[in-house]
């Protein structure tokens, strides 16, 4: 009895985050014996059964016209129970947050969240995840199984397809329940936008900038790097840019090979979020700003110098 489920959004797709949690599936399933069953929350399209299939088992597909986490809820509850599942896992989305412990309190198992590694330890799963804004790393044995377990984007390798298998795919529709929430106003990101968690160069900036027009200098100096741009929460906060683009403990996880922090001092909890990131480089007046402990290259000046030779040097090397 060591079924691992991973549950995915089908509105991600097979992103970065849900080839982690499959990657960390397969081997944990691996590992004690057991079998990956993936769960696919929404209309799956073609490309991810087309993904899935030769990693996991089965894949239960829960297809619903407007997703409602109590319907989720009880069906996903209901296909864990059927399935045995041992340990279930789920990426680090607002989706997963929101169902992943009230999955592991209805299946009387136990919950932890952003995990950065599994360590099956005898019939228990131990976790380690990241504390006190990144700057320690716990170790934490989940006593009651299921261990539902929601990982941290990218901190696992993507899972390797076996040769000529696939998987059993069922559709499951989830009940109707009476709806104790309701969705008032949708908003999606602007089209076109790759997703942060997924960026592999981002230039961020904060509170140094002192209003929202430099950031049109950031989002060009993006456009040459071919880059995202992004924030810290006081910028955010300031209202000078969109809450989605939040990096940090309260906002996203991002881990691109490159991280430009433009203005930014490096709070703890702005570096937890980027503590995956390969290379992290900076413009900051303050020579003792905490960001340049954490920084490969760093540029002690005023950003309004920094920015647009910055802009002069990368444009003309691209031409
Ligand atoms: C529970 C909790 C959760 C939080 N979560 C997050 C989170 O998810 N993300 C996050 O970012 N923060 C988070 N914070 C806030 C965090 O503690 C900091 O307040 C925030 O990160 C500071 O943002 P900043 O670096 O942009 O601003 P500041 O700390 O004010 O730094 C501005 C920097 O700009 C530099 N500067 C000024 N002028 C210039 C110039 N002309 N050129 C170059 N440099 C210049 C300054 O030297 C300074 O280092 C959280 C806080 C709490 C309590």
């Amino acid at each position: 009895m060591s079924n691992v489920i991973i549950c995915l959004f089908a509105a991600n797709g097979f992103d970065r985050a849900a080839q982690g949690v499959s990657g960390a599936g397969q081997r944990l399933a691996a590992d004690n014996g057991g079998r990956l069953h993936a769960v696919v929350i929404g209309a799956a399209d073609d490309a991810l059964q087309t993904a899935l299939s030769p990693l996991a088992e089965t894949i239960t597909s829960l297809a619903f016209s407007e997703y409602q986490p109590e319907a989720c809820l009880n069906t996903l509850t209901q296909v864990c129970r059927e399935l045995a599942a041992h340990a279930v896992l789920f990426g680090n989305d607002t989706y997963s947050q929101e169902l992943a412990p009230r999955l592991a309190y209805r299946l009387g198992g136990s919950a932890v969240a952003d995990g950065i590694e599994l360590l099956p330890h005898g019939d228990k799963l131990r976790v380690k995840r990241a504390v006190y804004g990144g700057k320690a790393v716990a170790t934490i044995e989940l006593q009651r199984a299921p261990a539902v377990v929601w990982l941290r984007a990218r901190a696992f390798e993507p899972a390797e397809p076996r040769e000529g298998v696939n998987a059993e795919i069922k559709h499951v529709m989830p009940e109707a329940v009476p709806a104790t929430t309701r969705i008032i106003e949708r908003k999606n990101e602007a089209a076109g936008e790759a997703r942060l968690e997924d960026a592999a160069i981002i230039v961020s900036g904060g509170r140094g900038l002192g209003g929202p027009e430099p950031f049109e200098d950031l989002k060009a100096l993006a456009a040459i790097l071919n880059a995202q741009v992004a924030a810290s929460r006081a910028a955010c906060d300031s209202g000078w840019c969109p809450p989605t683009w939040q990096v940090g403990q309260t906002g996203k996880k991002v881990a691109p090979g490159l991280y430009l922090a433009v203005a930014i001092s490096g709070a703890s909890q702005h570096l937890a979020g980027i503590s995956d990131a390969k290379n992290i480089a900076a413009i900051n007046t303050d020579a003792d700003a905490p960001i340049f402990k954490h920084c490969r290259f760093g540029i002690v000046e005023d950003y309004k110098k920094v920015i647009p030779l910055l802009k002069e040097k990368l444009a003309a090397a691209k031409s």
